[in-house]
């Protein structure tokens, strides 16, 4: 385990030990700022001796992989986040709502025309919240780490490599991005992993490795344009060998689906890097490259893995802790129930209807939030997820309830002590066991 340290201006130093954490604070030199992850800030000034750190993101809709690697190595923190998948839903339901509303009996209104909606960089809301979400994680982990540089993966395959084969930059001529292995990528998906000949020549079985093939074969003057590339395995691409496709098949080629970079074209490229390029320098790295190296350091397929490779430094030694990270639904901005009704002065929030809505509980062991994180009699760790009455519910990070009787699923908040309040993320830290 090690514990994030911030200086006296809050600025983010090199993590340390707990053994020394715990000396600094008890000399009174530290105090404790937070407690998932674990971080102090010191009381004095200290030069701050700081090491090359690297953020590894492995992006994704539902699940990101987290991990910042120090140059020489060593892998410092490791998190899974897991994002919300309501945000999609919520917003057609408020959409059938307000369109309830406006059709009730009211005066003719004008259609609106959402000339907003097509301002340039817009996106739709499912897609904005989860960029949002990849950006306020990142932002966390740069405050109390000084991150020096983030690496992102942005899709399986190059698309700028195969637009434009003689594209410039060092990284594309001689790097891990060079253009070939991107174009056989790009054609074994595209061709969805399937062998182009198995039912041309059923006389020859599949078998082997997945390889592309030239149609027309590259000494007949074939180019490595993916429009003359089929996915094909080894055995048949063997059986071809030098012949033409006619020679091969007995027909003439089929025109392959031209490429359609707009399909593609990566959200997270266009609009998640230029996000984080605001917290550090960022550079992106794709799937094929990440997976080669994965499978080269020898480490299993899992989000936070994939993250170690995607960040490029080869792990030697790494942290037994890591982070599990939800995103959780705090605030619900319900106007109606923020709004009098008509001809009261308060607002609608005692409704015995809204009950479900309660963001918050004073009892007499203290006032109870939505999420915060509690330790409960059985010493198990949870979240509160919602309260009846006087009483509340708490789940683990999973969204499994944690109980004290088999029969009921509330408990009592005297049963309860408050670790720490959360926002809209909360955060478990587990003990890897390898
Ligand atoms: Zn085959």
């Amino acid at each position: 385990m090690l514990v994030y340290v911030l200086n006296k201006h809050g600025r983010p130093l090199m993590p340390c030990k707990p053994s020394k954490a715990r000396k600094l604070l008890k000399q009174g030199k530290a105090k404790i700022v937070k407690y998932e992850p674990f971080t102090i800030q010191l009381l004095y000034g200290s030069s701050g001796y700081k090491q090359k750190c690297v953020l590894g993101i492995d992006a994704g809709s539902k699940n990101i992989g987290l991990v910042v690697t120090i140059e020489d190595g060593r892998v410092i923190y490791k998190a899974q986040a897991t994002l919300r998948q309501d945000i999609r839903e919520n917003i057609e339901t408020r959409r059938r709502l307000r369109r309830a509303r406006r059709y009730r009996k009211t005066r003719y209104r004008k259609p609106k025309t959402f000339t907003s909606k097509w301002r340039n960089g817009w996106l739709p809301p499912s897609i904005r919240a989860r960029i949002d979400a990849h950006y306020n994680i990142v932002k966390k982990i740069c405050s109390i780490m000084p991150i020096k540089e983030i690496v992102v993966e942005v899709g399986q395959f190059d698309v700028q490599a195969i637009i434009n084969p003689d594209i410039q930059g060092e990284e594309y001529q001689n790097g891990e991005l060079k253009g070939f292995d991107s174009v056989k990528e790009y054609v074994k998906i595209r061709d969805n992993f399937q062998c182009h000949y198995v039912n041309l020549r059923p006389d020859i079985p599949c078998s082997g490795k997945l390889t592309v093939d030239h149609i027309i074969p590259r000494s007949r003057g074939g180019t490595d344009n993916p429009t003359n590339l089929v996915c094909c395995c080894e055995m048949h691409n063997m059986a071809k060998g030098n012949m033409s496709y006619k020679e091969f098949t007995g027909h003439e080629p089929t025109s392959i689906r031209d490429f359609r970079p707009t399909v593609f074209m990566n959200v997270l490229m266009e609009h998640l890097v230029p996000r984080l390029q605001e917290l550090a320098p960022t550079k992106y790295t794709f799937g094929y490259v990440t997976r080669r190296r994965r499978k080269e350091w020898r480490l299993e397929k899992s989000y936070i893995n994939d993250a170690i490779a995607i960040a490029g430094i080869k792990p030697r030694w790494q942290d037994n802790v890591w982070y599990c990270i939800r995103q959780v639904r705090k605030k619900k901005r319900s106007l109606h129930e923020e709004i009098p009704r008509k001809g009261r002065n308060k607002p609608n929030r005692e409704a015995k209807r809204n009950n479900k809505n309660v963001k918050e509980i004073v009892t007499k062991s203290g006032k109870w939030c939505l999420w915060d994180k509690v330790k409960i009699t059985t010493g198990e760790i949870g979240f509160i997820s919602g309260f009846t009455g006087k009483w509340v519910y708490v789940q683990d990070i999973d969204g499994n309830y944690l109980q004290l009787s088999d029969k009921y699923k509330q408990i009592n908040p005297s049963e309860l002590v408050l670790i720490c309040r959360n926002n809209n993320y909360i955060t478990q830290q587990f003990i890897s066991t390898l």
